[in-house]
């Protein structure tokens, strides 16, 4: 399939790196571990080994000194394969970036080769049941105790906590007066708890509620700066939003893909469904909306990468990701007709995945907000 991204030779060795290795486990791995409530432990592997989790983590730490906008080709990619990972999203992309440009060389040395070739992983726990879109509002609390800190409340939709080490976590420092400190907390500190949620989700990533009562972490468990949670949180929000649009992306080619493939081949009058406009147009329409969402997730990422302002791009992408995939996905299910709900045919049990990313990591509304305020100068209403 043509469409609007020329990769650079960089980037169609990481593409077709990262195909390689998703070829071997296709979307029925993802699928089958989904159901079994397994993980891609072994996927996950490969691709670390490979240097594809750690291309934009800084080479002194034993990533591949690159940039968000190739990782951004790992993610797209094995999305594109039928494996949507969250925690692609969120380990190397968010935790990764929030690390690399916050936490001090003894962290980074820690935490980052870990990140890169997939030996560890890294939750990020920012939402709460009360605080919900305004993160400012947590109330999770990491009270001085001696050196360290003892941090007590409770974060909720965590994804992929229990394949995770740690979590990266967003508190309210009493230390520093209204002030938010990010810290990682190992998963196993005792105090610490995660409670399923059960979703609709089809994913080997699963949703946890995280109580945490006076749990004790030591003075090196601060990323950075203690009172500058919030603004040290800014530096894994772009990279989630252009992550979160590489993943739509992928699953937006994914889908146009295997309609199109469908539609060639199925025949109930006397040419293929794919002669008739009803069919044609609108897979047509479905591309056109993925391959421009492509080209605004390149453009923030090259921001990104360039050291400039991203969060508009990022935000647009985003959005613009997030509803092409789904409409993707929705017309290669209406292509399919009843094998549209087949789980044989690997659509519709990605329906769920790709409807997340209309709520997170960052809701439609809370992009608008952005995009209204801050693009079109229009007062905020909170
Ligand atoms: C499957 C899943 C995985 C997730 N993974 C993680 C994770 O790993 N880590 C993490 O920290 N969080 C995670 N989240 C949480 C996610 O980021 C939040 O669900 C999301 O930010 C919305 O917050 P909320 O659910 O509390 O909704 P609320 O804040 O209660 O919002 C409810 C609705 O009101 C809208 N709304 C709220 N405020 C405004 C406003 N000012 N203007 C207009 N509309 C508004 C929202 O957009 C939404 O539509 C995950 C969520 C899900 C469902």
């Amino acid at each position: 399939m043509t469409g609007l991204i020329a990769d650079t030779s960089d980037h169609r060795l990481i593409r077709q790196s990262t195909a390689a290795i998703a070829d071997r486990y296709g979307h029925g791995y993802y699928a089958e571990r989904a159901r079994e409530g397994g993980h891609i432990a072994e996927l996950w592997g490969e691709l670390g080994q490979a240097g594809l989790l750690g291309v934009h983590l800084p080479a002194e730490y034993g990533g591949g000194g690159a940039g968000l906008a190739e990782l951004t080709v790992v993610t797209e990619e094995l999305a594109a394969h039928g494996l949507p990972l969250l925690i692609a999203v969120i380990s190397p992309a968010i935790c990764g970036s929030i690390l690399a440009a916050h936490a001090s060389d003894a962290m980074k040395a820690s935490w980052l080769p870990g990140l890169a070739d997939g030996t560890r992983r890294m939750a990020f726990a920012l939402t709460e049941p009360d605080a919900g879109s305004n993160s400012r509002n947590v109330s999770t609390t990491a009270r001085r105790a001696g050196p360290g800190w003892v941090i007590s409340g409770g974060k909720y939709y965590i994804s992929a906590a229990d394949e995770c080490e740690a979590l990266l976590l967003v508190a309210r420092d009493d230390s520093v007066a209204g002030g938010l400190s990010l810290f990682v907390v190992p998963t196993g500190a005792p105090g610490l708890t995660l409670t399923p949620i059960p979703t609709a989700l089809v994913s080997p990533d699963r949703q946890f509620t995280v109580f945490l009562d006076d749990v004790a972490v030591g003075e090196d468990a601060l990323i950075g700066m203690a009172g500058q949670g919030f603004r040290q949180v800014f530096a894994g929000l772009n990279p989630e939003r252009i992550l979160a649009a590489a993943l739509c992306n992928g699953v937006g080619r994914y889908a146009v893909a295997k309609a199109a493939e469908y539609a060639r081949q199925r025949k109930v009058w006397s040419e293929p469904i794919g002669a008739h406009q009803g069919i044609a147009h609108p897979l047509a329409q479905a591309h056109v909306g993925v391959e421009l969402a492509r080209l605004a997730t390149e453009r923030a990422a090259e921001l990104f990468d360039a050291g400039q302002d991203a969060a508009e791009a990022a935000n647009i992408a985003k959005l613009a990701a997030a509803d092409a995939a789904l409409a993707a996905l929705d017309q290669a299910i209406q292509t399919h007709g009843g094998n549209g709900l087949a789980l044989e045919y690997g659509l519709a049990d990605l329906w769920f995945v790709t409807r997340l990313m209309r709520t997170a990591p960052v809701s439609r509304e809370m992009v608008l907000n952005y995009l209204a305020t801050h693009s079109l100068g229009l007062p905020p209403s909170y």
